[in-house]
């Protein structure tokens, strides 16, 4: 999308506003099933949880995908959108076992990710199949908070347990017909995903049921110019073949499965803000704007970078600036960027905010919640209001004193 077109949304609908472009969405996708063309059988499974718009999921329902969900809400939040239950994946972390039994109830395939969740899962469902999630302690990813494969990290059932595992299997009769990693978010070095990889493969071969194999997802998009992107590409190329080599040595044609969230609806979306006032200080320019960690919280919870650009006038003269928001704590969503010169009410545009980005958002400093726009095909949709003051309210129990 233009800066025009960008401009005539805050417009319409105001700002702060968050625009997703669903074609996006769709190209990444299709990227994706591209990399991978030659593995018989292949899922993608989106993971709701990087932005969990009905609209959004609709988008990727009807071209084919599957779902990732990590919270019995987000399998409900799918089921509204139309999902098949066969298509929902629950790959919950340290979830209570009424849970799971929630999830089983309406039909979903789960994961565990614990020995003593398998064990009394098992007891009590011998006859429900399910899908074991392994950690194989390779260090992948960049901030620590999203790295969740490593040793010390509190997901999954670690490789060194898996004759535990295969205990509990056989006394109480459970079906594994999956195996499922997450090495966490910003996998760049495939290497790394290799010899994760590897690890995968070997606990598949501890069991003889297994029908798919999940390796999560991690893949790391580009925020800024010149950024290292995974090369889903040439990771297609490598990952497909070694998977088709090793179905043949297992004797069955296996699913393979991907969940991946910020790779498919991040590059997809930006936040528009507006700038409230120019205040130039001793030492830096201070871009005050409507928004903040309420809105978007990786740049402070992730010290992720944000490419921020001035759409109001874009061909300005560069200068340095920090933008930061209103919240009444430190939300700097950039620091030294040379941005074309920016005026008050001026609206500027926080890129790659498809992912992460609304559903983090909250309400803090009793702040409105954004609306949520989506551009398809040439036309613009309103997919979520704007909150009003009766949604401060709404669970707010009023007693008489
Ligand atoms: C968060 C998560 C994902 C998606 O990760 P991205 O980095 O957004 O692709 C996939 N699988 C599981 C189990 C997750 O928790």
């Amino acid at each position: 999308m233009d800066n025009q077109q960008l401009l005539a949304l805050t417009e319409k609908y105001g700002s702060p506003l968050y625009v997703y472009d669903a074609n996006i969405i769709e190209s990444q996708y299709h990227r994706m099933v591209n990399a991978f063309s030659s593995v018989k059988s292949l899922n993608i499974n989106y993971a709701v949880k990087a932005n969990s718009n009905i609209n959004i999921l609709k988008v990727l329902k009807n071209l084919d995908a599957g779902v990732d969900c990590v919270s019995i809400q987000e399998v409900l939040l799918a089921i509204e959108a139309g999902f098949e239950v066969n298509k929902i994946f629950f790959t919950p972390s340290g979830i209570s076992i009424e849970e799971m039994e929630k999830a089983t109830a309406l039909g979903v395939q789960i994961t565990l990710d614990s020995l003593s969740v398998t064990q009394k899962f098992g007891e009590k469902h011998p006859n429900i199949p399910i899908c074991l999630r392994i950690n194989p302690h390779v260090m992948a990813g960049g901030n620590h908070k999203i790295s969740v494969g490593h040793i010390d990290s509190k997901f999954g059932i670690s490789i060194h347990q898996i004759e535990d595992v295969k205990k509990i299997i056989s006394e109480t009769g459970l079906k594994v017909i999956g195996i499922h990693m997450h090495t966490g978010s910003d996998i760049y070095n495939i290497e790394a995903f290799l010899t994760a990889t590897e690890i995968l493969l070997n606990t598949v071969k501890e069991f003889d049921t297994i029908e798919f194999v999940d390796f999560g997802s991690g893949f790391k998009v580009p925020y800024k110019e010149g950024d290292i992107e995974t090369n889903i590409e040439e990771m297609g190329e490598t990952l497909s073949k070694r998977f088709n080599d090793f179905c043949t040595e297992y004797g069955r044609d296996l699913t393979l499965i991907f969940e991946p969230g910020k790779f498919l609806v991040s590059a997809a979306g930006c936040l528009l803000v507006k700038v409230n006032v120019v205040k130039p200080t001793p030492n830096i320019v201070f871009i005050g704007v409507d928004s903040g960690l309420n809105h978007l919280l990786r740049p402070m919870m992730y010290d992720s970078y944000h490419h921020i650009t001035n759409i109001s006038n874009p061909e300005g003269k560069e200068k340095i600036y920090d933008i930061v928001g209103y919240i009444c704590e430190n939300d700097t969503f950039g620091s030294n960027r040379s941005i074309s010169k920016i005026s008050e009410n001026d609206i500027l545009c926080i890129h790659n905010a498809g992912a992460y980005s609304f559903s983090m958002a909250s309400n803090y400093n009793s702040r409105y919640r954004p609306a949520e726009v989506m551009v398809y095909n040439g036309e613009d949709y309103l997919i979520r209001k704007r909150e009003t003051f009766e949604d401060l309210l709404k669970n707010q129990v009023i007693i008489d004193l």
